[in-house]
């Protein structure tokens, strides 16, 4: 078995990571850190999960510290980008725990939070910046982040920066470093459009794909209860009154039906918070400290707002509604049985979203154990008194439910107003580049869901007119 010390990396990382208590490296450690110690270009196939921040952020950390200099004013000498806070958040607390005897300053940049104290550590210079599109956009636009001098350039979760509408950002971001870098670009999945940024972004690379989705699905206990749409709270309340659901994670389509679904569980008695694109930064820490902390049994999230999200022991993941686009079932059952250990995922499926349950089994290739929870006197009754606790939402059909509604209204006008030529300079009024973009699209997957769910006839929201290319994306957007 290889161990870190055969990797050629330095001691005080060594040192860091015994300290973290990592006694050997995982498979995607083992085959990237090699590559990237040689300044050679990186394309990782991998997911959150796999050990993939270590596997870039050492060989990093040891080429920095090799080559030690000042970073540059305004700017960074690494700069990875990351398509949501948290995502970056965790990123950088990776950084600073690998770094820890390595005297590297580590930064994050990302919306929903003042520019002022960003811009206070930008301006001496940053070694490892970690960053969300959006914002460091509205700095480069400031002229208080200067992009140029990177030395080595990483972008995280690439699949999920395309589902966020990131990739005509990246390319503005890639178009202003220098050609001489090293390139690390890592995707869970590789949709051509990612094959095609990754083609433009890196020369020669190494590419490095570690365990096909597959396994880690084949490692979790999956059921498909059918259950009346309107019966799925009080079943909710049922499952939860077994104990052994110590951590789980719901998953709904909109922001709203995490909210719901958060307050009915807090109504019946269930210690529950819900996490999406419109709570606050601080919000958002907030519900995932203590979910982490076990404080709560239940984090209620939506797609984006879970994605990359490394929480330890998850129990259960619960569907209550299944997503509009098979990929991310993928991504929500594989918030459970992460390192190696088993984990349940059970969920729900109302009779119109059968379709949907069809095409997560056909791009799963598996049939899933179901069991039929319809008609059952006992959660009828159940249910007229879960309405009573917290009024039941209109039911959407969910192939009807477009993604874009969800949307926030402010943010839906000044869309609309940027679309119809508004007022020109930083549409977002400077306050909230990235965090919006994030949220933006923060239910049921964006552009590449939409089009992924368009492709499989299950999406049939309405249509919008798309805008040209070049305008298709704006801070706020
Ligand atoms: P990531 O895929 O980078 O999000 O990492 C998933 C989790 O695995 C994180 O909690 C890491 O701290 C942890 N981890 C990364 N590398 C190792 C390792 N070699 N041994 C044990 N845990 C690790």
């Amino acid at each position: 078995m290889t161990q870190f010390s055969d990797l050629g990396l330095a001691k005080p990382l060594l040192k860091a990571l015994a300290e973290k208590g990592y006694k050997e490296p995982t498979p995607i450690q083992a085959q990237a850190i090699p590559v990237v110690l040689q300044g050679k270009d990186l394309l990782g196939i991998a997911q959150t999960g796999t050990g993939k921040t270590a596997a870039f952020a050492l060989p990093i950390l040891q080429r920095l510290a090799e080559d030690r200099k000042p970073a540059p004013r305004r700017g960074f000498r690494c700069l990875v980008l990351s398509p949501t806070r948290e995502l970056a958040t965790q990123i950088a607390e990776n950084f600073k725990a690998y770094a820890v005897h390595m005297g590297l300053s580590v930064h994050t940049i990302y919306g929903g939070v003042k520019y002022g104290p960003q811009m206070k550590a930008l301006a001496g210079g940053i070694d490892i910046l970690v960053a969300t599109p959006g914002r460091l956009m509205d700095h480069m636009a400031e002229k208080s982040a200067i992009v140029s001098g990177t030395e080595i350039f990483v972008l995280d979760e690439a699949d999920q920066m395309l589902d966020l509408g990131f990739v005509v950002p990246i390319r503005k971001i890639a178009s202003q470093l220098t050609k001489n870098r090293q390139n690390l670009f890592f995707s869970a999945t590789m949709p051509s459009e990612i094959g095609k940024l990754a083609g433009e972004l890196l020369k020669d690379p190494v590419q490095v794909s570690v365990a096909p989705q597959a396994t880690t699905v084949e490692r979790i206990d999956q059921r498909v209860l059918f259950i009346e749409a309107q019966r799925k709270r009080p079943l909710l309340a049922e499952l939860f009154a077994d104990s052994s659901f110590s951590r789980t994670i719901v998953f709904t389509r909109t922001k709203r039906g995490a909210d719901r679904v958060a307050k009915y569980l807090n109504a019946a008695g269930v210690e529950a918070a819900s996490i999406h694109g419109d709570k606050t930064q601080g919000q958002r820490e907030r519900a995932l400290a203590a979910f982490k902390a076990g404080e709560m049994r239940a984090l209620v999230a939506t797609d984006i707002a879970a994605r990359g999200i490394d929480v330890n022991d998850v129990s259960h993941v619960i569907n209550y509604e299944l997503p509009n686009v098979p990929e991310a079932y993928v991504h929500r059952i594989g918030r459970t049985a992460r390192k190696g250990k088993d984990g349940v995922a059970i969920s729900f499926c109302s009779d119109d979203e059968r379709s949907l349950l069809k095409d997560i089994q056909k791009a799963t290739r598996q049939t899933i154990p179901s069991f039929d929870r319809r008609n059952d006197k006992q959660l009828a009754a159940a249910a007229a008194v879960a309405d009573k606790l917290v009024p039941a939402d209109r039911h959407v059909d969910p192939r009807k439910a477009d993604p874009r509604n969800d949307v926030p209204s402010e943010l839906r006008r000044k869309r609309q107003r940027n679309r119809n030529g508004g007022p020109k300079g930083r549409p977002d009024g400077g306050q909230n580049g990235q965090g919006r973009q994030a949220q933006g699209k923060g239910q049921g997957g964006g552009a590449q869901g939409q089009k992924a769910a368009t492709a499989n006839n299950a999406f049939r929201g309405p249509k919008r007119q798309a805008a040209p290319a070049e305008k298709r994306w704006s801070p706020i957007d």
